[in-house]
């Protein structure tokens, strides 16, 4: 076979790459024709569609990139996923009580994608859990089923109690959860003064860490939750108030995205003692409710890595059931409902936000190189020199010179020895000779110390038409690693190393830590773009914590939203679209009034015209544009 033959590229070296296979869950793929699909598990049989239809689709109805995708089957999917694989532990276990989930609003507050939680949890029973007013107020409307939970954490005033305690009048199986001492007097209070007997829970201040990033909201510093000491009295003071047999619920939060099933173990055993010595008390208990933390395993790899999880879904479920049998049979209690609060897990492979590239910075050499101008400055020569003189030998001699050189321009560009025009060739050559070393480091055996990051170092910058602030906060904040890869033209091979830049004019607004099996890159193989074909690139897992957290640096805005829906048939409808924040909305956001703004603007083009800066006709223009401006989408539109 000819040689090129071996060694064309195929789509399932792109799927290698981009390890679309081990954080796709299943959900994601590559297509024969190298483009990204979705797999929706139906009943009826997976279906698959392509995500480049998605994004023609989008086109076609003239939303721009930016766009948040919302796929609903996913999250369907995943609340089944966890439904069932508790089922299926209890059953095999023989487990004598059954699973009730939650989710917690908090990890994506958006309107659709609770209204699908409560339409799609229903079935199972799986409800919310509020932390505040605000999310108890959100949960009371868009909850239909009262046989699912209603977990309220937070610190609790009176009228997060009253509406709590009128929410347990109506028939909704609501839980108060004490997260300190303070909040249980006003609870026995009010329940006594509307003449309801609430369910209480107490949220446990556990021993047990957990590793990843988190780690200080569980464990013993952590902020909330109860000691032993304070739910001794905790007992003391329901018992005082006859109200002891209100006592149903213990609860704990260890932290999200918890990459450990150790950790997860751990807690649950600590756990059950408390729940197990609290019905030894008196309370009724019957509800064990062990938070979040099951985790997305984001780089794809399995292992206890921040990014990862060591556990699958099955091995979570098992786990807990397991310990809480073990704990509580030994005492002779009686098998509780389980509750979880899984957000994370949840709601993350449901969306994915979408970008084109907008341009490119390559690092190599834009200029001609090969040969330098009779007049050009010394070390110009000198450092042309080292790219004819560069041996499989030299090569770290060669790095020192070519940097040396380099720096010595710049300085007497500083200094007016040097113009413009030889910078800038020193710059190309820089870069010659920097992809020429990477070029021979390939064939070395043994690369010098100092220069085994350079291929690394050595990177293109694709700008993304988004803002990491707004819409992938935590990339930023904390360092998570979302999949990024290109959702076409994955039957060709990506040949550039590329870090994505946002389009805010911050120097964080940038993506350039990238899962790879077992370990980051800072680089992501990506493809040169083509003078006239869009580029699109997606951010997958995103569906939680990324919408609401992220913040309008440089006053990029929400983008748009569309949700598509995989039927069963095949194919994919719209199901909602979202218009993205214009610039009339942000401004508004931090406090001005866009029609103020207007009016403002209108004078100063009125004293343009005055001064006779510009014409009345030109002023009408260049208002028009400004009113058009303010009521554009904020990101780049093409
Ligand atoms: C944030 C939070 C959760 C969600 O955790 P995940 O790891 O996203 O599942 C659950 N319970 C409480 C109390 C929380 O604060």
């Amino acid at each position: 076979m000819p040689k090129e033959m071996l060694q064309r590229w195929k789509v399932s070296d792109s799927a290698d790459v981009y390890g679309v296979k081990d954080w796709g869950a299943g959900y994601f793929d590559v297509s024969d024709s190298g483009e990204v699909v979705i797999t929706a598990r139906h009943p009826e049989g997976p279906v698959t569609v392509n995500m480049m239809d998605i994004i023609a689709g989008i086109n076609e109805r003239g939303l721009s990139m930016p766009v948040l995708l919302r796929v609903e089957n996913l999250l369907d999917s995943q609340i089944t996923l966890l439904n069932e694989s508790f089922r299926k532990t209890i059953r095999k276990l023989e487990y004598k009580g059954n699973y009730q989930g939650v989710f917690p609003i908090k990890v994506n507050q958006q309107e659709q994608v609770i209204k699908e939680i409560s339409r799609f949890g229903d079935r199972y029973n799986h409800g919310l859990e509020a932390g505040s007013k605000a999310e108890l107020i959100v949960a009371l409307a868009v909850l239909n089923n009262t046989n699912s939970c209603l977990i309220c954490n937070g610190y609790k005033d009176s009228e997060f109690i009253d509406l709590g305690l009128e929410a347990t009048r109506m028939g909704y199986k609501v839980f108060f959860v004490m997260e300190m001492p303070g909040e249980l007097e006003l609870l026995i209070e009010r329940s006594k003064a509307l003449g309801i007997r609430p369910n209480i829970g107490v949220r446990l201040k556990l021993a047990t860490k957990a590793g990843g990033h988190w780690s200080e909201s569980g464990g013993d510093s952590s902020i909330f939750g109860l000691t032993a000491t304070q739910l001794v009295e905790v007992v003391e003071r329901l018992r005082a108030a006859d109200m002891l047999d209100c006592l149903r619920l213990v609860h704990y939060h260890l932290g999200s995205q918890i990459p450990n099933i150790r950790d997860i173990r751990s807690a649950i055993r600590e756990t059950c003692r408390f729940y197990a010595d609290l019905a030894l008390e008196g309370a009724p208990m019957g509800h064990i409710d062990l938070g979040g933390g099951l985790a997305v395993d984001y780089d794809g790899s399995k292992t206890n890595f921040v990014h990862s999880m060591n556990y699958s879904l099955d091995e979570y479920t098992a786990d807990v059931i397991e310990v809480i049998m073990e704990v509580l049979d030994e005492k002779d209690i009686p098998h509780p409902t389980v509750i979880t609060e899984s957000g994370r897990a949840t709601v993350a492979y449901s969306s994915v936000l979408l970008f084109d590239i907008l341009d490119v910075n390559r690092s190599e050499a834009t200029m001609e190189v090969e040969t330098i101008p009779p007049d050009a400055h010394e070390l110009l020569v000198s450092m042309r020199e080292v790219l004819n003189t560069m041996t499989l030998k030299n090569v770290q001699e060669c790095y020192n010179d070519a940097v040396y050189y380099r720096d010595e321009i710049r300085e007497r560009f500083k200094w007016g020895q040097i113009g413009l025009r030889e910078r800038a060739l020193s710059e190309n050559l820089f870069f010659a000779i920097m992809r020429r070393l990477t070029e021979n480091l390939k064939k070395l055996r043994r690369v010098p110390a100092a220069l085994e990051g350079l291929s690394e170092a050595l990177y293109d910058v694709y700008y993304g038409n988004f803002s990491v602030f707004q819409s992938l906060p935590d990339a930023w904040a904390i360092d998570q690693v979302f999949p990024v890869m290109p959702l076409h033209r994955l039957d060709e091979e990506p040949k550039r190393k590329a870090i994505i830049a946002d389009i805010t004019c911050d120097s964080d607004g940038k993506l350039d830590r990238f899962a790879d099996f077992h370990d980051l890159r800072r680089t992501l193989p990506l493809h040169d773009l083509k003078p006239d074909q869009e580029y699109y690139l997606g951010a997958f897992l995103v569906g939680a914590y990324q919408e609401t957290l992220g913040d309008l640096h440089n006053l990029f805005g929400d983008t748009n939203i569309v949700g598509v829906r995989i039927k069963p048939e095949g194919g994919f409808d719209f199901v909602h679209e979202l218009e993205g924040d214009s610039i009339a909305d942000v401004v508004s956001y931090v406090e001005y009034d866009p029609k103020n703004l207007v009016r403002m603007f209108r004078e100063k083009a009125e004293q343009a015209v005055r001064d006779g800066r510009i014409s009345a006709q030109d002023r009408r223009r260049i208002l028009s544009v400004y009113e058009a401006g303010m009521n554009g989408y904020t990101y780049f539109e093409r």
